[in-house]
């Protein structure tokens, strides 16, 4: 395969050169999981001429049976499109032991989350993985405080902020080239109160960063930054969803986090949200659909509660709540995994086929206007592309 990844480290890089010249500018990184998901980020990229980080969590990885499967879908998505904008496949939210593997199976970067330890243990835990993945120039992002929420295995009932004096040490010491700093934000589709929001925290942060000179070298991510758009989330509820409570990070609140100093800005539950407003209203557009399509008569009958959902845990999750596609997708997944891991226009099944084109559209326009949100749009050609793996990994080493 001919296409390649960058480290997300040169991305975040082109979009501190633009912040610094006046234009605040952060790099989206998106969540995926199967085939028509990449090629609708991809497409949203291709649009908006932008940089991107597509990230795949350790749920991801298992959802498709390992992290290389995930590279594996990523590079044939971007082949099939000769993609060709400055692209980095990066870990979410890893553990030691699954940051190491995807270092091994072909990732540009990867997300050492030790939060749950105390600072000079998750210094040093973070530093394990920037050895290992520095020699490859694979990039490497910690997580410094905890985000309310819950992501993967790892809960947290309340934020408990960073430090933003401690940051620059944090960067130092661990040798990460980004880090999540908890300013609170949190994951899910329930955001709860923006009061919570502590912005100053980035300010605070990224002059820090200033003073030591290390703006250029190091970045601020934010975490949990959906904005859970009310129109999605009644389109959903509209064709028989019963989603509660949601409440998301509003735009301007993502901008100004982008003007105080964030670099990399993660999206889940809003790409989650526009995937299954698309099946849910094709579904009730469709009433006999499992008569043209078995691939979908799968899907519909997890929709309807006759097929018991779960998540990715295993524990049950009510059918009017389904929010994460992993969840309804799975039966596909034990059917035949080539369904989601390959390209599904070779398939024959039009039905399918039409309701994962459809997926793809509503994917590349949110992102596309993602991009132009987080003034990521355009700075496509702005990456330095000479920075390969290869070139970070020497420059690391001297
Ligand atoms: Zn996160």
């Amino acid at each position: 395969m001919a296409a390649k990844l960058y480290s997300f480290v040169p991305l975040m890089q082109a979009a501190e050169q633009a912040s610094l010249k006046g234009h605040p500018s952060a790099v989206g990184a998106f969540n995926v999981n199967f085939y028509a998901q990449a090629e609708g980020i991809l497409e949203g990229l291709k649009r908006a001429e932008a940089p991107g980080i597509i990230q795949a969590s350790k749920g991801a990885n298992k959802f498709q049976g390992g992290a290389d499967k995930i590279q594996y879908m990523l590079l044939k998505a971007m082949d099939n499109m000769k993609f060709g904008n400055p692209i980095a496949l990066h870990l979410d939210h890893g553990d030691t032991k699954s940051a190491k593997d995807c270092v091994d199976k072909g990732f540009s970067s990867v997300m050492i989350d030790a939060s749950k330890l105390d600072e000079p243990q998750n210094i040093e835990t973070t530093k394990e993985i920037v050895l290992y993945a520095h020699a490859k120039g694979v990039g490497v992002e910690g997580e410094y405080g905890k985000l309310a929420g819950v992501e993967e295995d790892i809960a947290h009932e309340n934020t408990t902020y960073a430090d933003p004096k401690f940051v620059p040490v944090f960067l130092d010491r661990s040798g990460a080239d980004a880090l999540a700093v908890a300013y609170g934000t949190s994951h899910g589709p329930n955001k709860g109160k923006t009061s919570a929001l502590n912005v100053g925290i980035v300010t605070e942060s990224y002059a820090g960063l200033k003073a030591y000179r290390m703006n250029t070298r190091y970045f601020l991510v934010g975490h949990g930054s959906s904005t859970v758009p009310k129109e999605l989330v009644d389109e959903i509820n509209r064709f028989g969803g019963t989603l509660k409570g949601t409440s998301g990070v509003p735009d301007y609140m993502i901008k100004n986090a982008i003007k105080e100093g964030i670099r990399k800005v993660n999206i889940d539950t809003d790409l989650r949200l526009g995937i299954t407003a698309v099946f849910r209203k094709y579904l009730s557009d469709h009433k006999d659909i499992e008569k043209k399509s078995e691939i979908l008569g799968v899907i519909k009958r997890v929709f309807s509660g006759e097929t018991p959902a779960k998540d990715k845990d295993g524990n049950p999750v009510d059918s009017g709540g389904l929010v994460d596609p992993r969840s309804y997708l799975d039966p596909v997944m034990a059917m035949d995994p080539g369904i989601l891991r390959e390209d599904y226009r070779k398939l024959k099944d039009e039905a399918f086929i039409e309701v994962m084109n459809m997926v793809r559209e509503r994917i590349a326009e949110h992102v596309k206007g993602l991009c132009v949100m987080f003034g990521s749009a355009g700075l496509a050609s702005q990456v330095d592309t000479g920075m390969t793996l290869e070139a970070m990994a020497a420059q690391y080493g001297k």
